[in-house]
């Protein structure tokens, strides 16, 4: 045991083990006894302890961290003193009772200032006093003489030290008790926040639930329904309490995709939610709808999956405009295709002439743009031949217009058989022709126009003759008109006729070198 000096005395310094500090402290603490008012059932225990050992002094002692404190006091005015001088903090850690006859002749104690200064303590007795088996304190006895006790004294104090213990356990119990009760009440507030609370989310849950604005559902594991707004209620024909506790799938999937449906759900259950799908359904009164469903899953606050809430809307109408709008897109491609095939049959007999089915008089003079621009641009050869039934009048006249048209019809078979595809033949007006030649100069011209002329010559069609005359002209380096060319090629065929008609003359213009 460590002695230290302490100023004009020296007193014992006892080494407490701090596990055992611990325990008393927080015994101490679940006590709450530390500095409350003066309690008769302990004032009483430590007046008995003074009467049956006879001293002027009793103490019911609580040792502190610090201090040692009285809970009963009889014969001191002092509340309190400090551990360091302390005999019972000696006492409190033995099994039984620590008695001092003569402090001064103890050498523990000697120093002790109670004992060397005014207070003059000279005998002391002290036993464990105990609160669940945890020493807490000490009932003692002290006198200003030394002195001792007789074995019945010191057994009436240590019964006296007992039903302290007995106290302190009752004190404990209630105490405990009492925290039982604030702890349990606390519990009840805070649970009666907590429903209050879960009332408010599951009115807020269920005002979001009733007032959103697709129809929307609780489904649990199975697809039964459980909860079922009204928006669902307008959307299948079913009220609330009609689905209540019905399989979804079963009740509103046609029965052809029933076991997809089933498939779905449970995949969706599986995945934890679905993407919106879509997906037929029956109403109530038997009629089918489309719907557009999402789903997503539903947790019990353990966490633990108990269902889905899905959320349909129906597309029906929707789906009904969109088809509509794509079939009438389809009949505007079919009638704009048919558009285009009659715009070409269009073009085709508003450029033919209809008694020879050749090209017309407008056709041509399209057709002759685009070909006197393109030669002119690639300074290709380009040839156009103009042609006269000659004495036409005559066939007419003797044989009647139609036989006319029908010599009209065969000279025109006659030119349509002689030019190649990419060239131009037409009938120019009455009963003149007009052919372009592409890419064909004035030599090549002349060779077509002389078949032409001679196949004319050799036909029977009629009893009489038929010939034509033949005027040819080419483009040269000097035309910027494309009229010009066409003149020059009439009045080559003016000047066949001149020459005594069925014949081929080309215009004298044309330079050579240039065929
Ligand atoms: P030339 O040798 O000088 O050309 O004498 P021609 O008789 O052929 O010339 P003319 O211009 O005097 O007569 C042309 C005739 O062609 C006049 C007209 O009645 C006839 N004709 C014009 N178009 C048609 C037609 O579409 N059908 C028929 N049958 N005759 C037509
Ligand atoms: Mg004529
Ligand atoms: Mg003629």
């Amino acid at each position: 045991m460590p002695i230290i000096e302490l100023g004009y005395h020296r007193c014992n310094m006892l080494q407490f083990d701090p596990e055992t500090e611990r325990i008393r402290l927080d015994m101490l603490s679940r006590l709450s006894i530390l500095d409350t008012p003066v309690e008769q059932v302990y004032q009483d225990a430590t007046l008995l302890a003074s009467r049956v050992c006879g001293t002027p002094i009793a103490l019911f002692t609580l040792i502190d961290q610090d201090r040692q404190w009285f809970k009963a006091k009889v014969g001191v005015d002092v509340n309190e003193t400090p551990r360091e001088y302390s005999f019972c903090s000696h006492a409190i850690n033995k099994e039984g009772p620590t008695v001092i006859e003569d402090a001064s002749l103890d050498e523990a104690f000697a120093e002790n200032p109670l004992v060397t200064g005014d207070f003059h303590l000279r005998f002391y007795a002290g036993v464990p006093v105990h609160a669940s088996n945890v020493p807490v304190g000490t009932l003692c006895v002290i006198d200003r003489e030394a002195r001792s006790l007789s074995k019945e004294q010191l057994e009436s104090l240590e019964a006296l030290a007992r039903q302290l213990s007995s106290v302190l356990e009752l004190r404990l119990l209630s105490r405990a008790t009492v925290y039982r009760e604030a702890a349990l009440s606390d519990a009840l507030v805070r649970a009666e926040e907590l429903r209050s609370l879960s009332d408010y989310s599951a009115r807020r849950f269920e005002s979001l639930f009733e007032g959103m604005p697709v129809a929307g559902m609780t489904l649990d594991l199975q697809g039964n329904v459980m909860e079922w707004n009204e928006m669902s209620e307008k959307l299948f024909g079913y009220s609330a309490t009609e689905i209540f506790g019905r399989n979804f799938v079963d009740t509103v999937v046609p029965s052809i995709i029933r076991d997809q449906a089933h498939r779905w759900f449970k995949e969706a259950l599986h995945a934890g939610g679905s993407e919106t799908e879509e997906g037929q359904a029956l109403r109530n009164d038997g009629t089918s709808i489309l719907l557009l469903a999402r789903t997503l899953p539903l947790y019990a606050p353990t966490g633990e999956l108990v269902g889905m809430i899905c959320a349909a809307v129906d597309i029906t109408e929707r789906k009904r405009t969109e088809d509509l709008l794509f079939e009438s897109n389809q009949l505007v491609e079919s009638q704009r295709d048919a558009l285009a095939v009659a715009n070409a049959q269009l073009e085709v007999i508003a450029s033919t002439d209809g008694l020879t089915g050749l090209r017309n008089r407008r056709s041509f003079e399209e057709y002759l743009d685009v070909a006197f621009a393109g030669a002119k641009r690639y300074g290709d050869p380009l040839s156009v031949l103009l042609l006269d039934v000659d004495k036409f009048k005559s066939i007419n006249d003797g044989l009647g217009h139609a036989i006319g048209d029908e010599v009209l019809r065969n000279v025109a078979e006659v030119i349509r058989s002689s030019v190649r595809e990419c060239d131009f033949a037409g009938r120019f007006g009455g009963e003149e022709f007009i052919l372009v030649l592409q890419k064909t100069g004035y030599a090549g011209a002349v060779v077509l126009a002389e078949r032409i002329r001679a196949a004319v010559e050799a036909s029977k069609w009629i009893d009489q003759s038929v010939t034509v005359s033949i005027g040819v002209a080419a483009l040269t380096a000097d035309l910027t008109d494309k009229e010009e060319l066409v003149r020059r090629a009439d009045q080559a065929m003016y000047k066949a006729k001149r020459l005594g008609r069925n014949r081929v003359v080309a215009n004298q213009q044309t330079p050579t070198g240039f065929a």
